[in-house]
């Protein structure tokens, strides 16, 4: 059986650690605050949004809301994100996208000041300064907390997104990784993937990888979040099928997404700590 790599642990230590620092900002008279920036009600966004609050309230964290409606036109959600750049009480900015489809949404994105970009969503603009994506930084906390050796170690990640796969990609490559990137177009997918020591599925596709694709002592982080034709929650590997094969993988839920909040958060006290640090002049 292969040892399952929860997401509660790594989220239940992040905290400890995130309560110290925010109780420093507290003696400071600085609230780490976080705006959430949603278009619409689209019910993955409100879903993500319930937790986000949640997990902001059980550490400490404000939350500023900026909620549009589904038709608010390109300069009302500029207008939102100028307000979040001028207002110094808010360190972070967590814009849910897609942004509707009339949207520029990459003009958008450019206009957040990278010091708030707490999701890597200036990830494209040249010189980006801000944090990484939560999904892609949270693959890594996970594969550090359960000290999963990545030096020198072939790592396979299954998608080339700017959210997930492009970005844990150089993560890991500044671990001294040795990454392989595959995509929808990869051939002989399944031997590239048993080849690897650790595999990362980002592709959003239920259940797509089964036993065939993986091989013994492997380490398998699955960051899919996806509904089966009887609509129940899954990944992109087939659990079932793979669990028996591999030496360690994350559960969908419980996995990946369950750290991907926290470290949203995370970056949030980051960002205050920057944002106190430069006030008083201290790096
Ligand atoms: P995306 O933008 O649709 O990208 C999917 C990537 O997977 C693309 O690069 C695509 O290749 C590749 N792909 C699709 N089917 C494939 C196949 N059969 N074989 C190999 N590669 C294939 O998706 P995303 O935004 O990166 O999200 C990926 C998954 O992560 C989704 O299930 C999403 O819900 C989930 N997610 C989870 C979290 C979390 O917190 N856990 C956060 C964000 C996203 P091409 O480039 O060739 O099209």
């Amino acid at each position: 059986m292969a040892e399952l790599l929860k997401g509660k642990p790594v989220v239940d230590s992040m905290a400890l650690d995130l309560r110290a620092r925010i109780e420093a900002l507290g003696r400071a008279k600085v609230v780490p605050a976080l705006a959430l920036v949603r278009v619409g009600q689209r019910p993955d966004d409100l879903s993500y949004e319930r937790t986000a609050r949640k997990r902001a309230e059980s550490l400490g964290i404000a939350i500023r809301p900026y909620e549009l409606d589904e038709f608010a036109p390109q300069a009302a959600i500029e207008a939102a994100i100028h307000e979040v750049n001028r207002d110094e009480n808010v360190h972070g900015c967590l814009l849910f996208r897609p942004l509707p489809s009339f949207v520029d949404e990459s003009h958008v994105c450019e206009l957040l000041d990278p010091k708030k970009d707490i999701d890597g969503i200036t990830l494209a603009s040249d010189g980006h300064a801000g944090y990484p994506p939560a999904t892609a930084a949270a693959c890594i906390q996970l594969l550090d907390h359960y000290q999963v050796p990545l030096q020198g170690k072939h790592v396979v990640v299954v998608g080339r997104s700017l959210v997930v796969g492009k970005p844990v990609s150089m993560m890991l490559l500044r671990r001294n990784a040795s990454v392989t990137i595959c995509h929808s177009k990869t051939e002989n997918l399944a031997d590239i993937m048993r080849s690897a020591d650790v595999v990362i599925c980002a592709t959003g596709r239920a259940r797509t990888f089964g036993a065939q694709f993986f091989g013994p002592g492997q380490t398998v982080l699955d960051v899919g979040i996806n509904f089966d034709t009887q609509g129940n929650l899954c990944g992109d590997v087939d659990f079932a099928e793979v669990e028996p094969v591999v030496a360690a993988i994350t559960p969908v839920p419980g996995g990946i997404g369950t750290v991907t909040t926290s470290v949203t958060m995370a970056h949030t006290v980051a960002a205050a700590e920057a944002a106190l640090a430069a006030r008083t002049g201290r790096r």
